[in-house]
């Protein structure tokens, strides 16, 4: 481009093309709000195209019938490519997103991890006998699902890449990849090393494009076997019933409503941290995010105090600085709808914290870390996801209470609850209804244990042998060893 604005291309069948229109979109730094790349604006022409690369390299290419060593040493060579450009793929990671840098490398080193995770997971999947009553021998065999297509969103965007390819390959699926618009370039990136890591071509194939246009076609394409999706419920439920027609298996991680429960011996400090932590870390762009603050009442004035002490002190900055902890938001359209939330919000709790774009930045999109008091869980701002930096805080009268209020919510990602009382603590986990539950913490995710939601924050599991669950089909084999005829007429 004349500006110097790189255009990058897409990658579908070991190829790099533009859209098949032609066409392209930009791509923005979201803290200066300028142009970063352009990528293919993709459309349903692209989307055949790649699933006929991925139909294809799954049909009658080499990767579903290589042995799972061969796949897993493929992974193992992705993860190296990814640590040998650590530094690279988290500062384009930053710009693309407006995270901190040191976010972003947590988030490289992350996928690396994962790769490798699924690198060694590949041969130990395994099938069994079935003890059945008859001179026969009875196999349950685990076959990778076929071709997979998997739209991500924009909070993190290698990271979602890495949970969804790296369980698909060492399925032996092939995989057509849908970024978010707002941040395709990562995986982009990741693409360039596929060939040389030994990963046929046609099987991933990376389309970028919009919702509409790219995504909903690959979700309603019949050569699609299975759809991974992580985003919003609404899409989410869009998925589900679009992908009813041709019954594709359908994994959905949708968003939350996380409640963060703080009882009244919890260790103070550790627990106010972990509050701030829980809802303003990524910018509050996390579908876990602890965006329900619950704190019992003997203890509520002094911990709101604390919390709003707390949220002043927290550095934001240009995302490339070291000792940024928070960055802009992703998009205008995402800065829109969070300040709509807030000033909601002024109509439905009390503004304590923050409530305004953050001064001091001239362009990008900036929003202060925000908290409201004594919201009333029924309020809206206490029930939808708003995707960002705002907190509600409110007060609970005991254990009954606090499992009450926390479990009152459509979703169920996440949960947190902070108590020293080991009891309570095991008590309160087993009354929670969600996928995931912290003690004492709140956000850690690990590639070997599972992630998803209860209840409308979607359906299946990531990570650990769940994920890899996913992209498995089983085959029942019966075996006759009896020499005898049947014998029925
Ligand atoms: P947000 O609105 O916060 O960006 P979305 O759920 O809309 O969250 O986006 C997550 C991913 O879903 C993105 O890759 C987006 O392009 C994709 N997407 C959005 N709408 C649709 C749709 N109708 N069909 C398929 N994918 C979609
Ligand atoms: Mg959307």
């Amino acid at each position: 481009m004349a500006d110097g604005v790189r255009t990058y291309q897409q990658y579908i069948d070991g190829q790099w093309v533009p859209a098949a229109s032609g066409a392209t979109f930009p791509v923005h730094d979201p803290s200066t709000e300028e142009v970063l790349a352009r990528v293919p604006d993709s459309g349903p022409a692209d989307v055949e195209r790649a699933v006929a690369a991925a139909r294809r390299a799954f049909d009658e290419g080499p990767w579903p019938r290589s042995t799972a060593q061969a796949r897993g040493r493929v992974l193992f060579r992705l993860a190296e490519q990814v640590r040998a450009h650590h530094a690279a793929l988290a500062e384009l990671e930053s710009r693309n997103n407006g995270k901190p840098i040191v976010e972003a490398e947590a988030d490289v080193t992350d996928v690396a991890t994962c790769f490798e995770y699924y690198g060694g997971l590949a041969t130990k999947v395994s099938g069994s006998t079935n003890p059945v009553p008859d001179d026969a021998l009875s196999l349950s065999l685990k076959e990778p699902v076929g071709v997979a297509g998997q739209i991500i969103p924009w909070n993190y965007p290698l990271l979602m890449a890495a949970w969804k390819l790296a369980p698909a390959l060492a399925a032996g699926c092939t995989c057509v990849l849908k970024p978010a618009e707002q941040t395709p370039l990562t995986a982009l990136t990741l693409c360039g090393w596929l060939e040389g890591c030994g990963v046929p071509p046609g099987v991933v194939n990376v389309v970028t494009g919009f919702g509409e246009s790219c995504g909903a076609p690959l979700v309603r394409h019949p050569g699609v076997d299975k759809l991974a999706f992580t985003g919003s419920e609404a899409v989410g439920k869009l998925i589900a019933r679009q992908g009813a027609d041709t019954l594709k298996r359908i994994t959905l991680e949708l968003g939350g409503k996380s409640p963060n429960i703080f009882f009244e011996d919890a260790d103070f400090e550790a627990a106010v941290d972990g509050a701030l932590f829980g809802i303003f870390f990524n910018q509050g762009e996390v579908c876990s995010a602890g965006s329900r603050i619950l704190v019992q009442r003997s203890i509520y004035p002094r911990f709101l105090e604390a919390l709003v002490a707390g949220a002043a002190r927290i550095k934001l900055g240009p995302p490339l600085e070291r000792a940024t902890r928070m960055g802009p938001l992703v998009s205008r359209e995402q800065y829109d709808r969070v300040l709509a939330y807030v000033e909601l919000g002024k109509r439905e709790g009390r503004l304590v914290s923050g409530g305004r774009r953050a001064p001091g930045f001239a362009r990008g999109f900036w929003v202060e870390p925000t908290i409201f008091a004594d919201v009333p869980n029924t309020a809206r701002i206490a029930r939808e996801e708003i995707f960002g930096p705002v907190a509600v805080v409110m007060p609970f009268e005991d254990e009954r209470d606090a499992v009450r209020l926390a479990n009152d919510t459509p979703y169920g990602l996440a949960a947190a609850v902070w108590t020293r009382d080991l009891n309570r603590a095991i008590r309160t986990v087993k009354a929670l209804r969600a996928g995931v539950v912290w003690v004492n913490h709140m956000q850690p995710t690990y590639v070997e244990a599972p992630w998803g939601g209860y209840k409308q924050s979607g359906y299946g599991r990531e990570l650990g042998p769940w994920g890899l669950e996913d992209y498995l089909e089983i085959k029942q084999v019966h075996i006759n060893l009896s020499e005898a005829p049947i014998g029925w007429y």
